[in-house]
C-alpha cells in the first residue's frame, strides 16, 4: 500500500484559524453547533445571501465544522470544492437531482449499490431513464450509450463482486461525448484511489463506511469542480435539506485521523484472510479486487486495497449459507461495512436465486468486511463456521 504522505497529514491535522492574530489554536476543529449565524448590519447579511454557497448565512448551508471536513476530502480527491451530506444516499440524490433534466439517461456501469439502483427507478416518475452495463469493455459501454445519457455513474470496485473498471477509459469516452462521469470511490477512499486526475467529473463517498471507520455516523460527501458543485449545492442540497450536523463532521474528522492506519490493517489482514479462504475446499470462488482477473487495472488504479470482499461457499444454496453466516461467532452479522468491527451479510434470500443470477451475482456469495480484530481470530473464526459446510 502507498499513501502519499501529504494526505496522512491531511487526514491528521485539522486547520483552525486563530481567535485573534498570533493566538495559540486547538487542535481539533470547534463544534460550531449553531443554526444561524447573525450579521454587523443588514447590508452584510443581504451580500452574504447572494452566494450562501460561500458565507455562513443559515447551517443548512454552510457550517464552519463541516467545511473543515469539505476542506479536507476536496484535497484528498485533488479536488476544487466538496459539499457533505447526511448520508451516502443524500449525496448520491443531490448528483442526480442537481446535474439531470426530464428525458435526460444515466448509464450505470459495474455493479451498484442496491439503493442507488432504486433511486434511479424512482427517478422514472420524473422522466428520468436508466440502464446498467455490467461489461467493462468500452465498446460494450458505447453500445450502451443513448443520445440522451447525460451521466454516467460507476462505482470501482463494484459492489459485491468488486469487479474494476478502466476510469481513464471510461473517462476519455464519455469526454468525447459531453456526458458528466461520477463514482461512487467509497471502497477505495480517496487515499487508495483518486478518479479526478484520471479525468472523472464526479467522486462520491459514503462516510458511514471506512472514512468514518468506527460504524457511530451516517454521511457522506461529493467531490467535483466549482461550477459543478455550485449547481449541486443551489439546486439540490440547499433546498433538499439532506445536511451533515456540525457534530457529525466532528465525529467524521476524528475517524479520518487514523484512516491511514486503518486501511494498511484492513488490506494486509483481508488479503491473508481472503487467501487463506482461495485454498479452503468449501469456497468456490473469492473475488477481491487484488485477486480477480482484473488484478493488473486495479494495480495500476490504486494505490492499495481496503478490507472488504466476498468469497462464493461451494455448496450455493441459501440454507449452507445461512448455516455458515449463523456460525460465525466474531464477524457480526449486518449490514454496512468498513468499520473497526468485522462483519458478514449475503445477498441471498430463500427465494432470490434466480433474479440474483439475472444481475450476474452468484449463489453462495457472502460478503466479509474485515474489521481490526485480527486476521488469525478472523481465519480461525472461519475455520469453524466451515468446518461443515464442505
Ligand atoms: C452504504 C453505501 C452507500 C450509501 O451510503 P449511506 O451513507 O448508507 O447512505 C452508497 N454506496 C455504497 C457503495 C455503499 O456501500
Amino acid at each position: 500500500m502507498h499513501i502519499d504522505p501529504s494526505d496522512i497529514a491531511l487526514c491528521i491535522a485539522d486547520e483552525v484559524a486563530p481567535g485573534r492574530p498570533g493566538d495559540s489554536v486547538p487542535t481539533s476543529v470547534p463544534i460550531v453547533q449553531t443554526s444561524l449565524f447573525s450579521f454587523p448590519d443588514f447590508g452584510a447579511l443581504l451580500d452574504a445571501f447572494t452566494s450562501e454557497s460561500s458565507h455562513h448565512v443559515y447551517s443548512r448551508g454552510q457550517n464552519p465544522t463541516v467545511e473543515e471536513l469539505e476542506r479536507k476530502v476536496a484535497r484528498l480527491e485533488r479536488g476544487e470544492a466538496a459539499k457533505a451530506f447526511a448520508s451516502g444516499m443524500a449525496a448520491i440524490s443531490a448528483v442526480f437531482l442537481g446535474l439531470l433534466e426530464q428525458g435526460d439517461h444515466i448509464l450505470f456501469l459495474n455493479h451498484i449499490y442496491g439503493p442507488t439502483l432504486q433511486l434511479a427507478r424512482h427517478l422514472r416518475r420524473f422522466g428520468i431513464e436508466h440502464d446498467v452495463c455490467l461489461d467493462p469493455d468500452p465498446a460494450a459501454i458505447e453500445a450502451a450509450l443513448r443520445p440522451e445519457t447525460r451521466l454516467i455513474w460507476m462505482e470501482s470496485p463494484g459492489t459485491m463482486l468488486f469487479r474494476s473498471l478502466d476510469l481513464a477509459a471510461v473517462a476519455e469516452l464519455a469526454r468525447a461525448r459531453g456526458i458528466t462521469t461520477g463514482i461512487d470511490n467509497s471502497w477505495a477512499t480517496p487515499l487508495l484511489q483518486k478518479p479526478l486526475p484520471l479525468g472523472i467529473d464526479i467522486s462520491m463517498h459514503t462516510c458511514t463506511k471506512y472514512l468514518g471507520g468506527h460504524s457511530d455516523l451516517v454521511a457522506g460527501v461529493v467531490v467535483s469542480d466549482r461550477e459543478r458543485m455550485e449547481r449541486i449545492f443551489y439546486r439540490a442540497y440547499l433546498l433538499n435539506g439532506g445536511i451533515l450536523p456540525p457534530f457529525d463532521a466532528w465525529l467524521l474528522l476524528r475517524g479520518m485521523r487514523t484512516l491511514p492506519t486503518r486501511l494498511r490493517q484492513h488490506e494486509a489482514d483481508a488479503l491473508a484472510i481472503a487467501r487463506w479462504l482461495q485454498a479452503h475446499p468449501a469456497v468456490r470462488a473469492v473475488h477481491h479486487p487484488a485477486l480477480g482477473p482484473d488484478r493488473d487495472l486495479a494495480e495500476r488504479q490504486m494505490t492499495g486495497y481496503s478490507g472488504t470482499f466476498a468469497f462464493e461457499l461451494a455448496p450455493g444454496d441459501f440454507g449452507s449459507v445461512q448455516a455458515v453466516i449463523d456460525a460465525l461467532r466474531v464477524f457480526r452479522i449486518g449490514v454496512s461495512w468498513g468499520g473497526v468491527e468485522s462483519l458478514v451479510i449475503s445477498p441471498m434470500r430463500p427465494d432470490n436465486a434466480r433474479s440474483l443470477e439475472a444481475k450476474g451475482i452468484p449463489s453462495g456469495l457472502i460478503r466479509l468486511s474485515v474489521g481490526l480484530e485480527g486476521a488469525e481470530v478472523l481465519i480461525d473464526d472461519l475455520a469453524s463456521a466451515l468446518a461443515n459446510a464442505s
